[in-house]
């Protein structure tokens, strides 16, 4: 049996680490992969299918790299739409006794990890439901830095082998960010739906201040999913209590999203390290193959959002 991959591919999540690997990769200082590919939910920020053009341009072509947009449908249509089945995003609940929750995270699952592996089968020339032969497997590539090794996972399916070439190198978000300005791509957005409900008041101010009609879109789908996602309530289950984007669970038309000073963090009593959350959200947004465990571990299940 053979221990060498059928090929390398990239998973590119456009956002600093996964781009850093594609232009180390794309210059001959890393192997060259095989392919990059790109799980596409829809709904990211104009900023970041701009970066994936430039990227895909001026980086990717020029090396013979093929990049694949690959996509499971659109995250905010499929919310609203009362005759899809939604993949649950992590929303932010508060329940009709007033006690904060959020429901179950899906979407990650549903719109990033299983059009990635449709695609590596179809490119293995096993797509599902085919059996893929013992030892058959690819060499995956995730973008993952020295200050956040602990996100680094392996693959959960045999025919897909985790590398994380940033910490071999070992290069930091910063050492990323150093090569990517001096390859004149300093502008590397970060990578996550527009209206992710891990953003911390930071990303919701830079929709807010830099681009209206992105932030009058985010207002709307926050309004539109009070009740719960529209094929809950359309199938009767509705959500018993309300939903929300923004972690303070107050419409995010009205949400607290300004900077905390230190005399308000005071005032508020939060720690360090809750004030910071609050600003930053979620380290670097959502990748298919490194969950944010602890954002996993606030998560509850019932509100009727699951479907
Ligand atoms: S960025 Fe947020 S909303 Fe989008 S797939 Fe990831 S967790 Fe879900």
């Amino acid at each position: 049996m053979s221990d060498q991959p059928q090929f390398r591919a990239l998973s590119l999540g456009a956002g600093v680490q996964s781009s850093t690997l594609l232009a180390l990769s794309a210059e001959g200082v890393l192997p060259k992969v095989d392919y990059a590919i790109f799980a596409d939910t829809g709904w990211e920020p104009r900023a970041v299918y701009a970066h994936l053009d430039r990227l895909e341009r001026e980086v990717a072509a020029p090396a013979g790299i093929p990049v694949f947009r690959v996509s499971a449908g659109n995250i905010r249509n499929d919310a609203l739409n009362p005759d899809h089945r939604f993949a649950s995003m992590p929303l932010h609940i508060l329940n009709q006794d007033g006690r904060p929750g959020m429901t179950r995270r899906q979407c990650t699952g549903e719109y990033k990890v299983r059009p990635i592996k449709q695609k590596v089968r179809a490119l293995l020339g096993y797509p599902y439901p085919n059996r893929i032969p013992k030892g058959v497997f690819v060499e995956q590539w995730v973008g993952i830095s020295t200050d956040e090794f602990h996100r680094a996972k392996d693959a959960d399916v045999k025919y897909m082998r985790n590398r994380h070439p940033l910490l071999d190198i070992p290069w930091s978000r910063s050492d990323c960010v150093r090569y990517l300005t001096s390859l004149g791509l300093a502008d590397t957005p970060k990578s996550s739906c527009l209206g992710c409900p891990f953003h911390g008041n930071a990303q919701w101010r830079h929709i807010r201040d830099t681009s209206p009609s992105e932030w009058a879109d985010v207002v709307e789908f926050d309004a539109a999913i009070r009740q719960g996602n529209a094929r809950a309530n359309a199938s009767g289950s509705r959500l018993l209590g309300e939903a929300f984007l923004h972690r303070s669970r107050v419409p995010l038309s009205e949400a607290p999203i300004n900077h905390v000073t230190a005399a308000e963090r005071a005032a508020l009593q939060l720690s360090a390290e809750e004030a910071q959350a609050l600003e930053s959200g979620v380290e670097d947004g959502c990748s298919p193959w490194a969950c944010r465990g602890d954002a996993e571990a606030l998560t509850q299940d019932g509100f009727g959002l699951a479907t």
